[in-house]
């Protein structure tokens, strides 16, 4: 039938199947991006002594309404929540430290030796208008240390951040916004500060301010529209409020980050968005776009684990966002390495060729050796057209005559030449052309596995 009778007969073609709104496929050259940054996250986390977490994609929804918070962007706006069949709520992760919290109270890590650092790289999910650099679905790396409350921490996350983003050569695209917003006593007192300063003002707010102005009125300090701007300006400051231990926290941590040499902005409109944070709170901003898309952020979280129903523990933790990384390491030029080459392509003719280059392929590979072949049924002549395409240096050429000889061709496909080498000789002369520092090979340390 074709496709106007289809029609005529009300039959719908079928819709194109797309991605949903803001979530991307990560293809090939993009995920060079994404394994440097892994990489380079690995390796600065095991530095410092990191151990790796994974908490699950989905958990039930009241973890993130505990946590984060009922009355931030993210809980009332962005959640990805739905009913499974047992009818409970549950909600695609929108951020990383409600779920290491969870799993820190759930596997009893209170008994290992305090404090517990973890770090992740996950994805996240948020139902906000999609644009560049704001995604629905969207990776990030995140540190968090667990169980100990000292200003050299909060500084040590910052200095991570700092020297992650040094490796992938971004480092001087941002401006480290810092503030102190002490703790939930302090902020108590200022909250209801707040409250009796917009009270009467109500008339100049925005809707959004309006709705929560008496739940948290501290988000009405980072609103964007004009006349809220305008009023947070002239609200009352912070720093009355904090306490002689906030300042001294504070203090501490300027001292330690002045010592590492690594500048900061103080502003005391940063808040960030979520209600589990106390005392130091920090951003990476872009320098050309301010805290629009900011890349990076976190801070102290002292309460969150009471409020999880644990015991109180100090914490802080912060985290990044690598499509944004990847935006910046592209806009600054920044490529990364690609390991990804094809060495050898492997051509042949006739089934007993085939038979004959699976081994030989297998055994390559097993060197190190990137090798692709054996595959369709296509003339030499095709074949060779494919591995141009592969952009190998080298092809073996397998015909009647050499499967009947025990020999292989090897064609180096700049210069055009050719010649016959013996077929128990081939690997090692592969392994000669492409040269030892080229192979694919894992390190000793990664493949020596303990058996118990
Ligand atoms: P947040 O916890 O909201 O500060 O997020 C931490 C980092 O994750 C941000 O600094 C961004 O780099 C990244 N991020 C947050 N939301 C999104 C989003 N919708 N799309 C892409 N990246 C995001």
């Amino acid at each position: 039938m074709t496709d106007e009778n289809k029609a005529e007969e009300g039959v719908q073609k079928p819709r194109k199947l797309q991605t949903p709104p803001g979530i991307h496929d990560i293809l090939p050259k993009d995920h060079e991006y994404h394994t440097f940054i892994k990489k380079v996250v690995r390796h600065r986390a095991r530095q410092a002594g990191f151990r790796r977490i994974s908490t699950p994609i989905l958990e039930f929804t009241e973890l993130f309404d505990r946590s984060i918070g009922e009355d931030t962007d993210i809980v009332e706006k962005e959640m990805y929540t739905f009913e499974d069949k047992g009818g409970r709520s549950m909600t695609l992760k929108p951020e990383g430290t409600a779920g290491v919290v969870r799993a820190y109270l759930q596997h009893g890590m209170k008994q290992l030796p305090q404090p517990v650092e973890l770090y992740y790289i996950e994805p996240h999910f948020r139902y906000d208008r999609p644009q560049k650099g704001r995604y629905r679905m969207f990776w990030q790396f995140g540190f968090e240390i667990i169980g100990e409350s000292d200003p050299a921490l909060d500084v040590q996350c910052i200095f991570l951040t700092h020297k992650i983003f040094q490796d992938l050569g971004i480092a001087d695209r941002f401006t480290i916004q810092l503030n102190n917003i002490g703790s939930s006593k302090s902020r108590e007192k200022y909250r209801e500060a707040l409250v009796n300063y917009y009270v009467g003002k109500e008339r100049s707010l925005c809707e959004n301010c309006n709705a929560r102005l008496h739940k948290n009125p501290l988000r009405l300090l980072d609103c964007k529209e004009e006349d809220c701007v305008i009023l947070a300006e002239l609200a009352p400051k912070f720093e009355q409020f904090r306490s002689k231990e906030d300042t001294e926290f504070h203090t501490k941590v300027k001292e330690f980050l002045d010592e590492l040499g690594v500048k900061y902005e103080e502003n005391e409109k940063l808040v960030r968005g979520l209600d589990y944070y106390t005392q130091t709170v920090w951003e990476f901003w872009d320098k050309e776009t301010g805290g629009q898309k900011a890349v990076g952020g976190g801070g102290r979280f002292d309460g969150l684990v009471e409020l999880l129903g644990g015991e109180p523990t100090p914490a802080v933790g912060f985290a990044c966002g690598m499509e944004r990384i990847i935006l910046h390491m592209k806009d600054a030029g920044i490529g990364v390495p690609s390991k990804d080459n094809v060495h050898i392509f492997v051509a042949q003719l006739g089934d007993a060729a085939k038979k004959k280059a699976l081994p030989l392929i297998d055994a390559l590979r097993d060197k190190g050796v990137h090798t692709v072949g054996a595959l369709g049924k296509g003339s030499m002549k095709a074949q060779l057209r494919l591995a141009d395409k592969f952009n190998v240096p080298y092809t073996l050429i397998m015909g009647i005559t050499e499967v009947r000889e025990g020999t292989i061709i090897i064609r180096d496909m700049s210069k055009g030449q050719q010649k016959h080498v013996k077929m128990e000789k081939v690997v090692g002369e592969v392994v000669k052309l492409i040269g030892k520092d080229n192979l694919d090979t894992y390190s000793p340390g990664e493949i020596s596995l303990t058996k118990s």
